[in-house]
């Protein structure tokens, strides 16, 4: 089969000829047909998260299993051991020897993909799978961190920000404007993303934050120090800054330094509940997906193309 492999970090991924993985005992054997590319897949390219090599990509996955049919990968695979308190409550992405496809283990950009347990298998009956892919993780982060905020959207009047209106920004604008009263600002520095963000329902799309206002609830997809801070001057007394983006950077906190009250957290992933009420959540209400896709065999111009702005959503490889 054919493998999409990062070999050295910062070097091109490199096509290899590999056998069809075998299960082993309770593990799954699944045909890839789609698999997302996330920001995140740039992160394990540049080498940030400090993962074993080589390491096939991709966490956005739908697959083929001989006798589910199509599924949708839950990727973040924990430990499950059973004194394990975020795998016992279904939140193996935060748990600390967790083991994400993609990550850590072999992921999506190849023809066929192990899976440690059917567990991770969820069917997705005539849900289109291109479309379906980027919700393992894109769809997912954002449902939860949207889930984590609403609890600070529940006045009258209540207002938010979402921050980088990318492959995750793009479904939290759908998410928050269908599970929450608010009215919505999308910040973003790209034209085509704003422009994105007020197709999918946000009421304003702005490149900065008119000076003065503050906000209930701010998700920072892009979490670098120039975003954080923005975040900070931005977020109203007893809200909320939830930081999803993984660009590293640093907000200051203390008594007197945020907002009195201002919750800050940083949102990881989500569980496997949430991808279940997630699935539910997208055959009811329905969803758009901004969606392109490419070859697998162009796995790393759609990374160099992500990276340089060009994806107006999500692109998925197609296998
Ligand atoms: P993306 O490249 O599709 O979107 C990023 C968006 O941010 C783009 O619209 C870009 O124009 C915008 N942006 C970049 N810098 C900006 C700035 N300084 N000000 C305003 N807008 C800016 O990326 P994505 O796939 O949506 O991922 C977003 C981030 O979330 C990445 O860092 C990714 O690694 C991370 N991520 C985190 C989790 C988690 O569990 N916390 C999960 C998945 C992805
Ligand atoms: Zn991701």
């Amino acid at each position: 089969m054919k493998s999409l492999v990062l070999v050295n970090v910062t070097e091109p991924l490199v096509a290899e000829e590999r056998n069809i993985p075998v299960a082993g005992p309770g593990e799954e054997v699944i045909k890839v047909i789609a698999c997302g590319v996330c920001h995140s897949d740039i992160h394990v390219a540049d080498g940030h998260f400090g993962g074993p090599l080589p390491i096939v990509l991709g966490h956005e996955v739908v697959g083929e299993h001989p006798e589910l049919g199509r599924v949708l990968v839950y990727a973040p695979w924990g430990c499950r051991k059973p004194d394990c308190r975020q795998c016992a409550a279904g939140l193996e992405m935060i748990c600390a020897n967790s083991h994400e496809a993609g990550v850590v283990d072999d992921g999506g950009y190849q023809e066929y993909m192990r899976v440690p347990s059917r567990d991770y298998l969820f069917p997705i009956g005539d849900l289109d799978p291109v479309n379906t892919a980027p919700l393992a993780c894109g769809g997912l982060t954002a449902f939860r961190a949207t889930k984590r905020v609403l609890p600070h959207l529940a006045h009258k009047g209540a207002t938010a920000v979402v921050i980088g209106a990318g492959g995750l920004g793009q479904f939290a604008v759908q998410f928050l404007k269908k599970l929450a009263d608010v009215e919505l600002t999308v910040l973003d520095m790209a034209d085509d993303k704003l422009e994105a963000a007020l197709k999918l329902g946000a009421d304003h799309a702005v490149k900065k934050l008119p000076e003065g206002v503050r906000y209930d609830a701010i998700i920072d997809f892009v979490g670098a120090n120039a975003t954080l801070a923005v975040a900070g001057a931005h977020v109203q007394r007893q809200g909320i800054i939830a930081v999803v983006g993984l660009a590293g950077g640093r907000l200051e906190f203390g008594v007197g330094i945020i907002p009195s009250e201002a919750v800050l957290t940083s949102s990881i992933w989500g569980g496997l509940d949430e991808l279940r009420e997630l699935l539910d959540f997208v055959r009811a209400e329905g969803v758009e997906h901004l969606v392109e896709t490419m070859p697998l065999a162009d796995a790393q111009e759609a990374l160099d193309r992500l990276r340089r702005g060009e994806i107006r959503g999500r692109v998925v490889l197609t296998v």
